[in-house]
């Protein structure tokens, strides 16, 4: 079996690999107990089965089981070694091994590098067919620079705990951190589509990165780009662009974040500028940010009609500003924060249109924010069906494997729907933005609110596919649920997308 299966695989493992593994296997294998041969045997097939003809596509992306900081379809290996039994020379023996075909396999047959990387024939089909040229070699390029770029290190980031300065900082050369901003202030704006396929690829890979994109893009550049002083635009996007000014948008209160109009924070008229006071949570970037997007009131009697509108370099405030870390169970990477205001100082230029107009401020935001974080919810939807496809043609149970049981295929079936439902919602919203349409209300809320549905619901049936394996530190797929499930209240809860669909339906509301 091992020679049939090192035939398979010859073709793709240089002469150099093979005289190593081979060596190495040969002192391995004298070592391995009567006990564990057979089962052995049986697993090193299953990770040499693995790279064939039918999941060649799969090479190519390498199949990132674990999305850690092993080489490229490497945790496999390793949890074939552990399920067997092996000690951890042995296992890591394996993962050698495996490294070395599954690079000689890539080199014979990509010589000049991996090739297009699909998300799956079919569904790569669907997904791409009524795109332009220009979307489908854009979407191809983000998605081989997530794969390579980005992947690989997301588990590390989140176990350290450590947010990706490094990964954001390869952004801009690949005009990642301006698809929204002109030209003329740097960016590289073609389509609101192509941006919410850019968004989709990265967070594909990477909640924290894709976060990044889409709240400097649809909360802060839009907002500048709309209301802001010439003056504001050109201090900030060109750095936006070239990733010199990473954007915050403090808006989350302690006392709620859903009902925006009752906010407690508040602004000041002093001499000169402002004076901030008031608390902000769970604030992504926040630390690392040179550009905040500020709400506070103005006047709380008048409720959202007080509500104020800055953008400012946090930087330049000299007191009263302080951010503390905000502790989260999940998204570790992201280091959330909290943002307080006392007598904070903020200069008259800081202030975005209006006193008291930030919240048509705030709603045309929200508007493109929930855009972008509902094709962020695509590309977690459609990892969620990266990860689960190959683990069920892998895993057998009652001698055969998983993905031929009906219950299976049932929940792969609704998980391919689900993904393409809430791919066409936002798709069509980004063409009626292309169109002309600027706001969008009731079809932004019901792409958000579908497929930051689709993407949990993905998480929750790809983990029931992984069976206990899900919940193991081996596998992305647990760490998903969380990353989808938070999707689920930023830019608006499912409450209340829910209650903005049903009141533009009733004629309540008007968009
Ligand atoms: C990972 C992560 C990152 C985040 N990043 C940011 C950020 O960068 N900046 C920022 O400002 N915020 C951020 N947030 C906060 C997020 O926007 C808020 O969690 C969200 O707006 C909901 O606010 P809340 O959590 O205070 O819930 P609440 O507003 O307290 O709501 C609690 C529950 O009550 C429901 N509810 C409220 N009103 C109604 C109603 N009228 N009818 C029916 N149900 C209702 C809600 O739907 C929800 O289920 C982030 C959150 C997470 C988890």
């Amino acid at each position: 079996m091992l020679l049939l299966e090192f035939r398979a695989v010859a073709g793709g493992l240089s002469a150099f690999s093979l005289r190593g593994c081979f060596l190495h296997g040969l002192t391995s294998l004298f070592s391995i107990s009567q006990r564990l041969f057979s089962t052995f045997f049986r697993n090193v097939a299953g990770v040499f089965r693995w790279p064939d003809a039918r999941h060649g596509s799969a090479l190519s992306r390498g199949l990132p089981l674990s999305g850690g900081p092993e080489p490229e379809g490497c945790g496999d290996a390793v949890a074939y070694g552990r399920r067997a039994g092996l000690s951890r020379a042995q296992t890591g023996w394996l993962r050698e091994l495996r490294e070395e075909a599954i690079l000689g396999f890539s080199h014979a047959f990509f010589p000049d590098g991996a090739p297009e990387t699909p998300m799956s024939e079919s569904l790569e089909r669907m997904a791409d067919f009524d795109l332009s040229d220009e979307q489908r070699e854009v979407r191809r390029t983000v998605r081989e620079f997530a794969e390579k770029e980005i992947l690989p290190h997301v588990e590390r980031h989140e176990q350290e705990e450590r947010y990706p300065s490094e990964l954001i900082a390869k952004l801009p050369e690949m005009g990642l951190l301006g698809p929204m901003i002109p030209e003329q202030y740097g960016g590289s704006f073609s389509d609101v589509l192509t941006y919410g396929i850019i968004c989709e690829e990265i967070a594909r890979v990477d909640w924290v990165v894709a976060s990044v994109i889409s709240v400097a893009n649809s909360l802060c550049a839009g907002s500048l780009l709309n209301f802001g002083t010439d003056a504001q635009k050109e201090t900030f996007l060109p750095g936006i662009a070239k990733g010199e000014i990473l954007c915050s948008a403090c808006l989350t209160e302690p006392g709620g974040g859903t009902d925006l109009g009752n906010m407690q924070s508040t602004a000041k008229k002093v001499d000169g500028g402002w004076l901030i006071n008031g608390t902000k949570v769970f604030i992504s970037h926040a630390a690392h940010a040179g550009l905040f997007f500020l709400v506070a009131s103005v006047d709380r009697e008048k409720k959202h009609k007080g509500v104020t509108a800055f953008v400012f370099d946090p930087r330049s405030v000299e007191s009263g500003l302080s951010i503390s870390d905000f502790p989260m169970r999940t998204l570790k990477r992201d280091k959330l924060s909290e943002v307080h205001f006392e007598d904070a100082f903020i200069p008259d230029d800081a202030l975005l249109g209006k006193p008291g107009g930030g919240f048509p401020i705030l709603g045309a935001a929200l508007d493109t924010g929930r855009f972008s974080v509902a094709a962020r919810c695509v590309g977690q939807a459609q990892r969620c069906l990266d990860l689960a496809l190959p683990y069920a043609m892998e895993r057998e149970a009652f001698g055969q494997k998983i993905g031929g049981f009906q219950m299976i295929q049932q929940k792969v079936a609704e998980m391919v729907c689900r993904t393409e439902q809430a791919r066409l919602l936002v798709y069509r919203l980004g063409r009626m933005k292309d169109a002309g349409i600027g706001r969008a209300s009731m079809e932004s809320s019901m792409a958000k609110l579908c497929s930051s549905q689709a993407a949990v619901q993905n998480a929750l049936d790809g983990m029931q596919i992984f069976g206990g394996y899900s919940c193991t530190q081996e596998y992305e797929i647990g760490r998903l649920l969380m990353e989808a499930k938070s999707l689920e209240f930023g830019e608006g809860t499912s409450e209340l997308h829910n209650r903005l669909i049903a009141e533009f339906a009733l004629g309540i509301r008007k968009q």
